[in-house]
Formats: C-alpha cells, structure tokens, sequence
C-alpha cells in the first residue's frame, strides 16, 4: 500500500519521529515496516506479489530506520527478536575483535532481554519516592 503524504506523516509520528524498533530518530529516509510481514521469510525466491495483502495496512505499519527495517526484512517481530537477542553469543563465536574488548573490559555482555523502543514507552513511568 502506498502511503500518501498525511498517512506518511502521521505513521512518522507514531513513536514521536523515532524508530519504534531501536528508538533512534527517524531521518529523512525511514521505512513504513510491516509490524506482520506481508510476505513469507523466504528471499530466495523471485519478486512476487505479496503472501498476506490483508495485512497491508496502516495499522499493521511502523515507523523504522532503514537499518533496522532491512534488518528484520520479512521476519515477524519475534523471529526477529531471537536473532538480535543471540548477538553476543555471534560475535563472541565469529569476532576476535570482540573477544579481545570483552577480555580487556571494553565491552560487558549483559542478557538483558530485547525490548523495542515501542514496547518501552508502553511500560509505566516509575513511580517517583515521596
Ligand atoms: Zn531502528
């Protein structure tokens, strides 16, 4: 679905013009993401037309940063989410590098579990001390 300019614009503010992903600002070229992809996860095959059309549709978009929509291509958001949650476990198995700022304390792994910058600005505020 191409999106004229006022549907543009509103799905931009969604999240405040930040990626509802990794929160980052949005820029001048952001992608409208398919929160449920509309095709399935397979890039091997040949540009066709989309799996799911019902699913082209403003409400089932997000405002993303190109790196972030590339990223998570025709994934859903928990397939994508497994696979950013086991980053550390890939650099330490492929990245001397890595390893190495690990060793030397430039970098501390945490497990910290994977939450997207829409999901955190649905958690409620901290109640502040009296
Ligand atoms: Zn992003």
């Amino acid at each position: 679905m191409a999106l004229n300019k006022a549907k543009r614009a509103t799905l931009r503010e969604k999240f405040g013009g930040r990626c509802a992903y990794c929160g980052q600002p949005l820029g001048e070229r952001w992608h409208a993401d398919h929160i449920e992809p509309i095709v399935r996860n397979d890039w091997l095959k040949a540009p066709r037309g989309p799996d799911y059309p019902h699913r082209d549709t403003l409400e089932n978009m997000n405002p993303a940063c190109p790196p972030c929509n590339i990223d998570k291509h025709s994934m859903s958001l928990e397939s994508w989410r497994d696979i950013i949650q086991r980053s550390n476990d890939v650099l330490q198995r492929d990245v001397s590098t890595f390893r190495r700022a690990v060793r030397y304390g430039l970098v501390q792994l945490t497990s910290s579990p994977v939450t997207f910058y829409f999901e955190r600005l649905a958690e409620p505020a901290p109640k502040e001390a009296p």
